[in-house]
C-alpha cells in the first residue's frame, strides 16, 4: 500500500512536471492536493510519509474523524465539498482551506467562527463554470460582485477561484473550462492582486489544467486508487465520486 502510493505520488509529480514544462511554468507553481476522502487515516498517515503534506476531504463528519486521528502530523486541511451554512463553525475550527465557497453567507459565517488565534482561514469561490443548473458554484457574472463583499472580510483571506468542470463533450476542447477560468481570475488581479490561486483539475484532466494555470490540483484516485462509497455520500454526491 504505501509503495503503491508512493509510486503513483511519483506518477503523479511526473505527469505535473511534463504539463509545466510543455506550457513554460516551474512546476513549484502548482501545488498538489491529496483527496482523501473515502481513504481511511491509515492512507493519510502513509501519504504523509511520502512527503505529502495538503489533504482535501468533502464529508464533514468523515474528515473530523480523519483530522481527530491525524492531529500528531503537521497536515494543511482544505474542506472542498459543499458546505452548508450551519455547518461551518468546525469547518472553520479545524481546516485551513474551503474551496466551495459560493456565498457571502458562508465566509461571513467563516470569517466570524475562525477561531481568534489562527489565521485567516483561506476561500476559494466555486465558479460554475460549465453553466450547469445542477452544480453548486457561482455563475461567472456573479463573481466579480462576491469579490468585492468577501475580500474584507475579518477572518478569512480571499484567494482565488475553485471549478468542477462539467466532463469534457465528445469533440470538445477539454481546456475550454479552464481557460475561462484562467481569464476570470486576470480581470479579477487589476482591481485584486492579492488573489493567487485557481483550484482546477482533477486525476483525468490535471494535464490540461495546469496548462491553462491551476495553482492547486485535487488528486484522489491517481494517487490513492479508486474510492469506495461512503455511508455519508448523498445522491447529491455521487457524481463527485
Ligand atoms: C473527489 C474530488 C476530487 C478528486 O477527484 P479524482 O478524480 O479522484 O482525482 C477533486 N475535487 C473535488 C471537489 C472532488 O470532490
Amino acid at each position: 500500500m504505501s509503495t503503491s502510493f508512493t509510486q503513483n505520488l511519483i506518477a503523479v509529480q511526473q505527469r505535473i512536471h511534463e504539463a509545466c514544462q510543455r506550457s513554460g511554468r516551474q512546476s513549484t507553481g502548482v501545488q498538489l492536493l491529496a483527496v482523501s476522502k473515502t481513504q481511511p487515516a491509515s492512507a493519510i498517515r502513509e501519504a504523509f510519509a511520502a512527503g505529502q503534506r495538503a489533504f482535501g476531504e468533502n464529508y464533514l463528519q468523515e474528515a473530523l474523524e480523519k483530522i481527530a486521528q491525524s492531529a500528531d502530523l503537521a497536515i494543511e486541511w482544505h474542506f472542498i465539498g459543499q458546505l452548508q451554512s450551519n455547518k461551518t463553525r468546525p469547518v472553520a475550527t479545524h481546516f485551513d482551506w474551503v474551496h466551495g465557497v459560493d456565498s457571502l453567507k458562508l465566509a461571513r459565517r467563516l470569517g466570524e467562527q475562525r477561531p481568534a488565534g489562527k489565521a485567516p482561514v483561506n476561500l476559494c469561490l466555486q465558479v460554475n463554470i460549465s453553466g450547469e443548473t445542477s452544480k453548486g458554484g457561482v455563475a461567472p457574472e456573479a463573481v466579480p460582485a462576491l469579490v468585492e463583499a468577501i475580500a474584507p472580510l475579518p477572518g478569512v483571506r480571499l484567494r482565488g477561484l475553485m471549478a468542477i468542470p462539467a466532463p469534457c463533450p465528445p469533440g470538445g476542447d477539454p481546456r475550454a473550462p479552464f481557460h475561462a477560468m484562467h481569464a476570470l481570475l486576470s480581470r479579477l488581479q487589476k482591481t485584486h492582486p492579492e488573489l493567487d490561486t485557481l483550484s482546477m483539475g482533477m486525476s483525468a484532466d490535471l494535464d490540461a489544467a495546469i496548462a491553462e494555470g491551476a495553482t492547486i490540483i485535487r488528486i484522489g484516485t491517481a494517487l490513492f486508487g479508486p474510492r469506495n462509497p461512503t455511508p455519508s455520500q448523498t445522491p447529491a454526491d455521487k457524481g463527485m465520486s
